[in-house]
């Protein structure tokens, strides 16, 4: 998940994007970036919050009228200046912002490698934007046409505008599975990840559909699919405040974050879980197999929400992979004395990365000689920094204090790795994996179909908010809640 926005049109573009990625930082926030076109394309990129990109030089600020800019939230690679968007291609042609995660772009990556490109990133963004840059190169197509052949070949989910040298005034964008919002204004047009940068401009909006195509000029829309057939743009009134498109049109950031559900968990699973073919691929277990088949006893170390998804985790892998666990509350884990073996695997859980105490009880276990594994929400935080492996969770930033979709996101990598690990250990039969891997692909559209049920739940809630008292029962994995 990430913010973006761009402008084409005759104003100066450099503070419409700043201000529209203030506003999208609720989508991401690790590291930022503009390209804006003068002479040529310039970019200006950093570590940190959007406010890092003021410092730039007025020259190149105060006389660009086209531009496209990024707030990233960490997929591929920790938050760094090289690692910010936007990325530009080996040849200096194509500078791209991306929104979303390139599923193959490992077998990309070395493709591009073979024939001699080189990257300055570890994003799967840097090779989205040189696999353009080779399609375009070796055709002699228009960028158009590259991009179309591009990304008939891309897996995963995508926001892009690309910008070219020689086009001044022109930016291609393209969609799939993340959002994006063209503003349509008297000479002038706004792409954004959600109308909250546009809206102070025009109430005119544009939603671009999965696999469309949109070439935007000062003066033009040209929509197109990935087959080149003409699209026509259905212009919607904008009736939402800001702060309700902020929110997605929730009352509140917990309220959306739960309804993400459907959409981070289908980030959760992307790329690992391949159900048609019944693959479950998790790097980090993957490139430490024998560690966890060979553990003696793992320890799940947390706080909080992260703990109550350590419990449920000790269940799964007790059931699953028969190694015993215990799930520690990591400010009790820090100030006592446990005992630790080399040949513990540790397991830490964390949203932000950045949990406190979760991190000095790691350094503890650490320095004793157990293996870390870190699963973690925030891509280059602390905690996933100081692990050995890992597995990230994808959810997206969580804003609301209770946590929801980030949890989910947790059980949901947590049991894959049980999944994973009981598979290697023969303590999960082929036949269960499979069953497993077919229940685990339909989670997304399950939890979906509970959330429509919400004016039901809603219903409930009412009714009951005033009683003084709960009582829950329950057995099993609906024991852990206490
Ligand atoms: N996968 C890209 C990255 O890690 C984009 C992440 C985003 O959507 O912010 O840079």
């Amino acid at each position: 998940m990430c913010g973006i926005v761009a402008y084409v049109g005759s104003q100066k573009a450099y503070p419409i994007i700043l201000k529209g990625l203030k506003r999208l930082e609720y989508r991401g926030y690790d590291s930022a970036g503009i390209a804006l076109y003068t002479e040529q394309i310039e970019t200006c990129k950093r570590k940190g919050r959007v406010a890092e990109l003021e410092v730039w030089d007025e020259k190149i600020t105060e006389t660009a009228t086209v531009g496209i800019g990024h707030t990233r939230w960490a997929t591929h690679g920790e938050p760094s200046d090289a690692n910010a968007h936007p990325h530009t291609s080996n040849n200096g042609q194509l500078t791209l912002v991306h929104n979303g995660i390139i599923e193959n772009y490992a077998s990309l990556k070395q493709e591009l490698v073979q024939k001699g490109y080189t990257f300055k990133s570890e994003t799967d963004t840097e090779v989205l934007v040189n696999f353009i840059e080779e399609i375009q190169k070796n055709n002699d197509y228009t960028l158009e046409e590259a991009m179309r052949v591009a990304l008939k070949r891309v897996v995963g989910a995508y926001v892009i505008i690309v910008m070219e040298n020689g086009f001044p005034d022109r930016l291609i964008a393209a969609r799939k599975g993340s959002p994006l919002v063209i503003g349509v204004g008297e000479g002038e047009h706004f792409l954004a990840s959600d109308a909250s940068p546009i809206i102070e401009y025009t109430k005119k909006v544009i939603y671009v559909n999965d696999y469309e195509l949109a070439i935007i000029t000062q003066d033009e829309i040209i929509l197109k699919n990935l087959g080149n057939e003409s699209i026509t743009p259905y212009i919607q009134q904008l009736d939402m405040e800001l702060a309700q498109i902020e929110k997605g049109g929730f009352d509140h950031f917990m309220l959306k974050e739960i309804f993400d559900q459907p959409a981070s968990l289908t980030d959760c699973l992307r790329g690992r879980l391949d159900s048609e073919n019944q693959i479950l691929t998790l790097a980090g277990i993957d490139q430490h197999l024998s560690i966890f088949t060979e553990a003696k006893r793992i320890v799940i170390v947390a706080c909080g929400t992260s703990w109550h998804a350590g419990l449920v985790a000790e269940y799964m892998i007790e059931a699953l992979c028969r190694i015993p666990v215990e799930v520690e509350y990591a400010s009790e884990f820090r100030y006592r004395n446990p005992v630790i073996n080399s040949d513990d695997v540790i397991i830490a859980i964390s949203q932000s990365g950045e949990t406190a105490d979760t991190l000095v009880a790691l350094e503890r276990a650490k320095e004793q000689g157990a293996f870390i594994f870190g699963v973690v929400n925030a891509v280059g935080s602390s905690i996933a920094r100081l692990s050995h492996a890992g597995a990230y969770t994808h959810a997206g930033p969580e804003i609301g204090v209770a946590s929801t979709k980030a949890f989910t996101a947790q059980l949901t990598v947590l049991a894959m790795m049980a999944i994973k690990i009981g598979l290697e250990k023969k303590t999960l039969s082929t036949s269960e994996y499979k069953r497993y891997l077919a229940e685990l692909a339909l989670i997304p559209e399950k939890v979906k179909t509970v959330l429509g049920t919400h004016e039901a739940i809603q219903k409930v809630a009412i009714h009951y908010a005033a009683a003084r008292d709960f009582l829950f029962l329950g057995r099993g994995y609906n024991y852990l809640w206490h």
